[in-house]
């Protein structure tokens, strides 16, 4: 199955089918369609994988993937066109560009946590950059994989662009395979196993990783509006099973408790007061996940800690909002990313430390800062490796198609959305034009002293040396 795909696609490549740009444009506008045509179907498989509100499956995964087409079908006039870049002086005369080439058969591994979004929107660059495409949809979101299985079909190129099911085996199935890039979106010990595969063709990746996301909370912060922001981006984001949700909270000592009472205050202003039966969250992902995440609160060094929220209900895969305080940093809950719906929160003696204690992790996908202070936003902005960040919210950076999205060491490698998409699929080839006037004889050997002169002269800009070259200096001798 895996290789007679890769077959097709390979031979619908090497034909040509995908690089005119009203092919790439019709995709597009296809996938558009789709989306709009089928909201209804793509929020029921949401809900049927997740529980995700009609709401949240609008603004986070269906709107986005309109405004990506969308984005990508106005912006492709420009992208395709050769970029011309100035001639250097050493190969005057000349025209230099940048042409963008599609990579040719691309594999796109999707993960579970935003299955419609995440699947869609790396395919909407591949498409604009002119490849074929896989996708591979994650198993453990069945509704939208088995959706997306048979929507395609029913819009797109069938014969450039294809979806194949499945789990372990079937990726594993397609990992063997000769692809011309994959893009993958998952965890890192997972990321590994792709990189491993594709190391074996040579084949580059993008990868889409995660970790955990700090968020800094400062003194001078209108803690009302940042509380709001933190929780709609931490438990109204899937729950919290979201890449760039907050994992942590680090705070002063002396603004943790009025900021505890704010997430109470908050949290119940949002989910009532019993939050397992508020429409507006989403339930864990499946049993495996919900038993993952009461691991994590069990221990009673933990257990201890809870705040607010803390109530489960195993039957419905549901998770409370819950908040923690001071939790003791060795265990699993501060180590390991949270992906659901807990919000630790840890303190500091002065804000500045926060920055020390981020950098003493790995690298995160994304990093916040609520503050007045522009200094310190400075100091963040300058001093805090991540994929990307955000000063007085959360998780919004990733709606500006303008910003690229990505991670950076164990949070990912590489990036995309808007043109950084269409960057993705594409090889930036460089062509240098050059005709048969402007025949400069220092260039061959053999290298007397006199050539040497000029060539060094041209390599170091000289004007003079331009000339001479032109002029066919030093002369050769017969
Ligand atoms: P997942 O279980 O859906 O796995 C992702 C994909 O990997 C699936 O398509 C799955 O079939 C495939 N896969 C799983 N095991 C495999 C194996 N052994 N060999 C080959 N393929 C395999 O998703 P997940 O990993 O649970 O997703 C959650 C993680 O992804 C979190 O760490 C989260 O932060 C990260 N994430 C990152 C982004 C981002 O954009 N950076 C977005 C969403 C999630």
């Amino acid at each position: 199955m895996a290789e007679e795909v890769a077959r097709e696609l390979r031979a619908s490549f090497a034909a040509g089918r995908t690089r005119p740009a009203e092919w790439r444009a019709a995709q597009l506008r296809a996938l558009l369609r789709m989306t709009e045509e089928k909201e209804a179907d793509i929020c029921d498989a949401l809900h049927a994988d997740l529980a995700k509100p009609r709401m949240e499956s609008y603004l986070h995964e269906i709107s986005l993937a309109k405004s990506a087409c969308k984005f990508a079908l106005e912006g492709m006039k420009n992208w395709v066109k050769p970029e011309k870049v100035p001639a250097a002086i050493t190969t005057f005369p000349s025209t230099a560009q940048i042409v963008s080439e599609p990579l040719g058969v691309v594999l796109v591994i999707s993960a579970w946590n935003y299955p419609f979004l995440l699947s869609i929107d790396p395919v909407i660059g591949a498409i604009a950059a002119g490849n074929a495409v896989v996708l591979k949809p994650s198993e453990i979101a069945p509704a939208t994989s088995s959706m997306f299985a048979k929507l395609l079909p029913e819009y797109v190129d069938n014969s450039c662009i294809k979806v194949v099911e499945g789990g372990i085996p079937e990726t594993t199935a397609l990992l063997e395979q000769k692809w011309d890039k994959i893009f993958y979106t998952g965890n890192g010990t997972v990321g590994r196993i792709i990189m491993a595969a594709a190391a074996k063709h040579l084949t580059p990746v993008t990868l889409e990783l995660g970790g955990k996301c700090p968020v800094i909370v400062d003194s001078d912060v209108d803690l009302d509006v940042a509380v709001k922001r933190i929780a709609v981006g931490k438990w109204g984001c899937n729950n919290g099973q979201a890449c760039i949700a907050p994992d942590y909270v680090i705070t002063t000592k002396s603004l943790a408790p009025e900021l505890v009472d704010s997430f109470k205050r908050v949290l119940e202003m949002f989910y009532g007061k019993d939050p397992l039966q508020s429409a507006d969250l989403s339930r864990i992902v499946n049993s495996k996940h919900f038993q993952r995440l009461t691991n994590l609160i069990e221990d009673k060094k933990v257990a201890d800690k809870i705040v607010y929220g803390g109530q489960t209900d195993e039957k419905q895969l549901k998770i409370a909002p819950t908040v923690l305080f001071d939790v003791p940093l060795d265990t699993a809950l501060m180590t390991e990313e949270i992906f659901g719906p807990y919000l630790p929160i840890v303190t500091v003696e002065n804000i500045k430390e926060s920055i020390d204690f981020i950098n003493s992790k790995t690298k995160p996908l994304a990093t916040y800062l609520f503050t007045k202070n522009k200094k310190l936003q400075d100091e963040f902005v300058a001093n805090v490796p991540a994929g990307g960040m955000l000063v007085n919210d959360v998780a919004l950076h990733l709606a500006n198609p303008h910003l690229p999205f990505g991670g950076v060491g164990d949070s990912g490698m590489g990036s995309y959305h808007g043109k950084f998409s269409f960057d993705c699929f594409s090889h930036k080839k460089s062509v240098l034009i050059r005709g048969f006037g402007g025949e400069a004889t220092a260039r061959y050997p053999p290298y007397t002293q006199e050539k040497q002169k000029i060539l060094r002269g041209l390599i170091n800009g000289s004007f003079i040396a331009l000339v001479l070259a032109l002029l066919g200096f030093p002369r050769e001798r017969s």
